[in-house]
């Protein structure tokens, strides 16, 4: 199972650490921002999973943060889960419609912020916290890292497997090959264009290995879709 990761952005040290903590002993993986500069460019570098994003930032504040994130459409599927001081902000940011996913009033208890966030990431990456996922007749187990089409057991690489979650994550989403790479791959590798192409064959040979039909569409000059 892939480990999510969670982007904390909060100025006040302590209770960045005390979030980073608690999310890191719940197996995320957490990148840190103390400022609203440092969370746009970290976002820019590599896109978290989901956003913990305080309200009151130096600067740029936490409902700017959000509204930039929200209005870019690379972005714009992350979750943002925004924190406040009091209510009334809670009623302001619903109020701006700057398109956080949930709020919270601090002082906020942790098991309910840590459930939040779990029920955020079910929505939007859902086998990043192990639930099956199905498509038709295909159910791929995220922890046991099994994919079955009917009643076969599909023989699938790391690489075709990763492709695979990501397809069915989004069942009729065209993925360019080069949101693909980045979401497959990951950004740090180079890896060329074609090489997609080459593990997409490659799933599509692993899931019609019973002669069953291909699922995968070739979007032409687009991309790749399931469904
Ligand atoms: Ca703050």
């Amino acid at each position: 199972m892939q480990t999510p990761t969670v982007l904390v952005v909060e100025d006040e040290p302590a209770q960045r650490e005390v979030l980073a903590y608690n999310l890191e002993a719940e197996g995320y993986s957490v990148a840190q921002a103390k400022n609203g500069e440092e969370a746009l460019l970290l976002v820019s570098e590599a896109a978290p999973d989901l956003i913990v994003l305080d309200w009151m930032l130096p600067n740029v504040s936490g409902i700017e943060v959000c509204r930039r994130l929200k209005s870019r459409s690379e972005t714009r599927a992350i979750p943002i889960l925004m924190l406040s001081a009091r209510s009334e902000e809670v009623d302001l940011v619903r109020g701006l419609e700057t398109g956080a996913d949930d709020y919270m009033v601090k002082p906020y208890s942790v098991v309910e912020l840590l459930a939040r966030v779990r029920t955020q990431l079910r929505r939007s990456r859902p086998s990043s916290v192990g639930e099956t996922l199905e498509f038709e007749d295909i159910r791929l187990d995220p922890e046991t890292h099994r994919v079955h089409r009917g009643e076969n057991l599909l023989k699938l690489g790391p690489t075709e497997f990763r492709l695979l979650t990501t397809f069915m994550e989004k069942p009729g989403r065209v993925w360019s090959r080069e949101q693909l790479l980045d979401r497959v791959w990951g950004r740090d590798i180079y890896v060329d264009t074609r090489t997609v192409d080459v593990h997409v064959g490659r799933l599509r040979k692993a899931l019609c290995a019973h002669g069953e039909d291909d699922p995968v569409r070739t979007v032409r000059g687009a991309g790749y879709a399931l469904g």
